[in-house]
């Protein structure tokens, strides 16, 4: 059962990574911790491109992405859908009991500017939820022309989902102005799932002061206090903190630089391969993600059949199309730690798997 993944998450983790992981417990109020907690914010901060400090939550990101609206919404939150991430934080939001409205556009087609400004002009709103990077049909908005309409709003907190594309290319938080930037583990970092990272500007700590019902285990607060001290609220999945200290080990070997070259280099590797079959990129042009690509299925392929043979035959498992997407679309990740040599084996099977199945 050894297979390689290339979904949109959670994607492979390598050897070094899986290494790191098993290494003797330490108390989380050691000051093996502290030391382990401060030697990465620096690292942290540079990929954030943030002065503020970067919060290690042991959930998986949809845990402080509902923590993030009960920590900042007061009066509305206007949430902007594109996609199946997106759509679900508005009923997350409403789930919490919070006035909330979406920002709606079909799956694929970026966040609007001109729309997000319009709908911010009528003075209702306190916070705004975004997704830079759509995963369910990889569409990825213009986030500094978003940005650059949220500055102009200052009564109003923007929370950003850069889950995907963090650590793919540079998203400048302090730059751009985003007062909540969450990450997870799983995605370009490369690690295992159950850790979500991020980023809580001054401001949007100040508005949490003001809230009530904040509860506990997402409370930006907490996390605040704890992180003076070099620590975490509760007991953090260490596990997986030894392998986000490996993985920024990895990336600064790399150099980010040359990380996001490599992305985006890959990224079109895969999506020059599908063009040239006859299949189409499912996303607006010119807004396609830069970690995965959805195509649309425009040669009708039986995807589970080309998955359950790329799977048995080649031990790679691509993605058959997210939720209402299924059959109709499917994605291939170029995030993380692939190369030009994992992406040439991949689209060589995936030739082999369409000429056996009958497509060209
Ligand atoms: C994966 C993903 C999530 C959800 O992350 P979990 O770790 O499953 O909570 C949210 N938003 C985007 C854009 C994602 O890609």
């Amino acid at each position: 059962m050894s297979y390689k993944l290339f979904i949109p998450g959670p994607i492979a983790v390598s050897d070094k990574t899986l290494r790191a992981m098993a290494q003797p417990m330490i108390g989380h109020r050691s000051t093996d911790f502290v030391a382990l907690y401060q030697s990465m914010q620096p690292d942290l901060q540079a990929l954030f491109f943030t002065k503020d400090p970067v919060y290690l939550s042991t959930s998986s990101a949809w845990g402080v992405m509902e923590g993030s609206l009960r920590n900042v919404v007061k009066k509305k939150v206007l949430c902007c859908m594109n996609g199946a991430f997106s759509d679900k934080w508005l009923d997350v939001a409403q789930r919490c009991g919070l006035a909330a409205s979406g920002l709606k556009f079909e799956w694929g087609q970026p966040v609007d500017p001109a729309a997000l400004r319009a709908e911010l002009a009528t003075g209702q709103y306190d916070a705004v939820t975004l997704i830079h990077n759509e995963t369910s049909c990889g569409c990825m908005s213009d986030l500094p022309a978003l940005m650059a309409v949220l500055r102009d709003f200052p009564e109003v907190i923007s929370i950003v989902d850069t889950i995907s594309s963090f650590s793919a290319l540079p998203i400048k938080k302090d730059e751009l102005g985003i007062d909540v930037m969450i990450t997870g583990s799983q995605k370009a970092l490369a690690l295992p799932p159950g850790l979500s990272i991020f980023s809580v500007s001054k401001r949007a700590l100040e508005r949490a002061a003001t809230v009530t019902g904040r509860g506990y285990y997402f409370d930006f607060l907490e996390f605040q206090k704890n992180h003076e001290s070099g620590m975490t609220p509760s007991t953090p999945v260490i596990p997986l903190i030894y392998a986000l200290k490996s993985k920024l080990e990895d990336i600064k070997a790399e150099g980010a630089e040359v990380r996001y070259a490599r992305h985006a280099r890959l990224n079109q590797t895969v999506r020059a391969w599908a063009v040239a079959k006859g299949f189409k990129l499912f996303p607006k042009e010119g807004y396609g993600s830069v970690t995965l690509n959805c195509f649309a299925n425009t040669l009708k392929v039986d995807l589970v059949a080309l998955n359950k043979s790329l799977k048995s035959k080649h031990g790679f498992v691509i993605d058959g199309g997210y939720g209402k997407l299924k059959g109709l679309a499917f994605r291939i990740s170029n995030m993380g730690d692939e190369t030009d040599g994992t992406i040439a084996a991949l689209l060589t099977a995936l030739d082999a798997v369409l000429a056996e199945l009958g497509t060209k």
